[in-house]
């Protein structure tokens, strides 16, 4: 029998999987967790972001988590027994600025970010440009910020570490092994099924992400996850103008997202949409509805059409005078895996004892060695890194029939509140 039993080896899967099994081989009971991917390693979302690690957020707790996570992506091997390369080099954050003139909301922020020793702090127009080179396109209505310790890192060698880390700490990982059934007995799960036999375990993770609503459907858990399409273009640069070392741009101005990717591409792709309107489209509309997660990973349900490709264009144009020089490289649709309040899901279920979730609400790449390491520390009964933010406010016991009653009845019939709401959380 497994000490526990991880479903799902995306990041916040391994991370949580290679978390728990250093605890374990500390503890010394020869205790072992198993790591279960229906297909690969990091088969979806994991594989299709965008490596970027920045840590000011409007939730002070998201912030907090954020920096002790950028701290431990940088002491890797002291959490994961590994190392991983970053790239250094800072964001760049861009907004219009209101009628006065000013950013507010920004200087609010950066008062904030600095008592948590992060810097996250405004710079002129014309720094900006220093930082970037002559083809980012500045305004005068806009404000800029730096925040120099945010990082970027690579898709794949994120991937590869993992299942170094894996290795290292020695978590059994079975690839192309699907949970079909999860068996229960009164208010645990004693064991799930898998087309590579059952796996019993004393405590279960939900790390499925996408999936994780109609995987659970099927032992009566209503887990309020759906996705949201995401398009992503990769522009063929030059490095005589943009270099690789070019900071990240966060664009709040065009709603864009835009880093240097190796090869000399420009990576664009648009954050997630934050109106309650547009969740609620999202949940109402269920892409996951019938196949689950599996819709995101159809490869038909990957491709860009030539008007998001245009689109993109469109916004870069904004942002790099010289876009329209450059020549489309690649792209993809990707998938965003959102809750209605676009938090994470962690921690202890509220009606099965011994299962615990880690979900990622659509940003979660940057937060998995915090996230791992919290979860893992709440299945051991530790609390060190939990301790340092509200780590009880992620819990799914917020979805209780209340919220989600008030969430629906935003969506009957009620659409002008909604899109009053939406433009008032824009
Ligand atoms: C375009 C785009 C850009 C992004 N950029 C960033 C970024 O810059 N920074 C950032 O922090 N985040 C970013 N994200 C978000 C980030 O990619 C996700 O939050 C993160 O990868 C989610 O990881 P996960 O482990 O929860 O889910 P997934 O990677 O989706 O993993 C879930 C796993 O569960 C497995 N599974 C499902 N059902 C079963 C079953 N029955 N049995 C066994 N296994 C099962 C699946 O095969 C899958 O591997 C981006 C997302 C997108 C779409």
């Amino acid at each position: 029998m497994y000490h526990t039993v991880v479903i799902g080896g995306g990041c916040l899967g391994a991370a949580t999987a290679i978390s728990l099994q250093r605890k374990l081989n500390e503890i010394g009971r020869g205790e072992k967790v198993c790591l279960l991917d229906k297909a690969v390693l990091c088969a979806a979302e994991s594989s299709r972001h965008s490596g970027i690690v920045r840590s000011a957020n409007a939730d002070p707790d998201a912030s907090v988590m954020a920096s002790i996570s950028s701290n431990m992506w940088k002491n890797l091997e002291k959490h994961w027994g590994k190392n991983m390369e970053i790239d250094p080099f800072g964001a760049i954050w861009i907004a219009k600025k209101n009628s006065d003139g000013e950013n507010p909301a920004w200087n609010d922020l950066s008062e904030r970010m600095k008592k948590i020793d992060l810097i996250f702090e405004e710079i002129s127009p014309e720094s900006a440009v220093e930082k970037c080179g002559d083809t980012l396109i500045i305004d005068k209505d806009e404000s800029y910020y730096y925040e120099p310790d945010a990082f970027q890192l690579d898709p794949s060698i994120l991937r590869s570490v993992l299942y170094d880390a894996i290795d290292e700490n020695g978590v059994e990982l079975f690839e192309k092994t699907e949970v079909d059934a999860i068996i229960t007995d009164g208010n645990k799960i004693i064991s799930c099924t898998t087309n590579n036999g059952k796996f019993d375990a004393k405590n279960f993770v939900n790390a499925t992400g996408a999936w994780s609503a109609q995987l659970f459907s099927k032992i009566g858990l209503k887990i309020p996850v759906t996705i949201e399409p995401v398009s992503v273009v990769n522009w063929m640069e030059s490095p005589r103008q943009i270099k690789y070392e070019y900071p990240i741009i966060a664009d709040y101005t065009n709603l864009c997202y835009f880093r240097s990717w190796r090869g000399n591409k420009m990576h664009a792709h648009q954050p997630r949409k934050r109106s309650v309107y547009e969740i609620a489209k999202n949940f109402l509309n269920d892409l996951c509805a019938v196949n689950g997660g599996e819709y995101l990973n159809e490869p038909m349900n990957q491709s860009l059409a030539y008007n998001q490709i245009k689109n993109y264009e469109d916004i870069s144009k904004k942002r790099f005078s010289n876009i329209d020089k450059t020549v489309y490289a690649s792209g993809y649709r990707s998938f965003f895996d959102i809750t209605p309040d676009l938090r994470f899901i962690l921690g202890k279920d509220s009606k099965i004892n011994n299962l615990f979730h880690n979900l990622g609400s659509g940003q979660a790449m940057k937060y998995s060695p915090v996230l791992g390491e919290s979860v893992a520390e709440e299945i051991i009964g530790e609390k060190k890194i939990s301790k340092m933010f509200d780590y009880s406010k992620f819990n799914i016991d917020r979805f209780g029939e209340d919220y989600m009653q008030k969430f629906w009845n935003l969506v009957n019939g009620e659409e002008n509140t909604l899109h009053r709401q939406g433009k008032n959380t824009l």
